[in-house]
């Protein structure tokens, strides 16, 4: 890959240059927009990163997390690095819609964008677009990018904890299918470049509050099996927030227990909010959810981890999944 004339043009040229990232921000999103701002910052650039609401702590330790700029916390602030932005990178996510209003400033702005993503179906917004579905994650995908800039060399190990974390927060931990031998050998230079890998699994995994293992207990306690679909269920409600004292993040990860039933192929989490239900999906092996979360969900996402949503009731949301559910794996098994 070649960098663009007017890439390295609008570069050189940039006084303000702002990061996006998708809204639920998880660990490849923080990750990438972290690594990126501190490279460009200690390059002496101008930059800022503005995300559309709030992210759990368990990804807050990295550095300079203090300084992104929560949209829903303050929305002027935004708006103003919105406005005065020429250069706009757009991390993990590849469709304007996925950051709501920020995704209207920032279609609006005629000034350099770049989209680095690794989901299916890129919308063509962007001014350089790089977009690679066999990546394991966006953070992989930084990494190839500071290559690319001949940057490799200025990554220090506070940049490369940001990295490392979305790479291993993306691959659950190098285990899912796209994980490379790539992926490994990035893992082993961000070691050598000074990375302290075990310390960032464990400001990630042993971060756990009461809450989050109350709330945990409760769905694997409510936890549905529908056999016939070789699916899991698992939801929590409005009240549960209330009852569990959440936060945002709280559930995160819950679905995944579902997949390691050894005869269950897809695992979903409903999540009932105010005027929606929040969907997460998670397979293993052929069964495709991001297609099935576009079809019937309004989501998307990856093959084996998607996203979607619904307006109907949470009770009406299940059922209406079942039924689609049931009719799929159908069709997936006999096939
Ligand atoms: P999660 O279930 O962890 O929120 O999301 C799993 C994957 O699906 C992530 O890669 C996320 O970016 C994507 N995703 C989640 N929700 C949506 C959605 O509503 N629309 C689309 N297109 N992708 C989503
Ligand atoms: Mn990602």
């Amino acid at each position: 890959m070649e960098v663009p004339k007017d890439f390295k043009t609008a570069l050189k040229n940039a006084s303000n240059i702002i990061i996006t990232t998708h809204k639920s921000p998880d660990g490849d999103a923080i990750g990438s927009s972290l690594a990126l701002y501190n490279m460009l910052i200690q390059k002496g650039f101008n930059a800022s990163v503005i995300v559309p609401d709030k992210f759990p702590d368990f990804i807050s330790w990295m550095s300079n997390a203090n300084s992104i700029v929560v949209q829903e916390d303050d929305e002027n602030k935004a708006k103003e690095l919105v406005d005065k932005a020429d250069i706009i990178f757009c991390l993990d996510f590849n469709a304007l819609h996925r950051i709501d209003t920020l995704g209207d400033w920032v279609g609006e702005k005629a000034e350099y964008k770049v989209m680095i993503d690794h989901h299916q179906s890129p919308d063509d917004f962007a001014d350089w677009m790089i977009s690679d579905t066999g990546k394991s994650s966006t953070c992989e995908m930084i990494y190839d990018f500071f290559a690319l800039l001949d940057w490799k060399n200025d990554i220090t190990p506070e940049i490369g904890e940001c990295i490392y974390c979305g790479i291993m927060t993306d691959t659950g931990s190098f285990r899912f299918p796209s994980t490379t031998s790539e992926t490994h050998d990035i893992i082993a230079d961000l070691i050598r470049r000074g990375v302290d890998n075990s310390g960032v699994h464990q400001k990630v995994n042993d971060s756990n509050t009461i809450s989050r293992i109350q709330i945990l207990g409760k769905c694997l306690n409510h936890m549905e099996f529908v056999q016939e679909a070789h699916t899991t269920i698992f939801s929590v409600a409005l009240d549960d927030f209330e009852n569990f004292n959440l936060k945002k993040g709280d559930t995160e990860g819950i679905v995944n227990y579902g997949l390691s039933i050894g005869e269950v192929l897809v695992s979903v989490m409903f999540k009932e909010d105010v005027d929606k239900v929040k969907i997460s999906f998670r397979s293993k092996g052929e069964f495709n959810v991001n297609e099935f979360a576009r079809k019937y969900f309004n989501g998307g996402g990856h093959k084996n981890a998607a996203g979607g949503i619904s307006t109907e009731s949470l009770d009406d949301t299940i059922n209406t999944f079942k039924k689609h559910i049931k009719n799929e794996m159908d069709s997936f098994l006999a096939d």
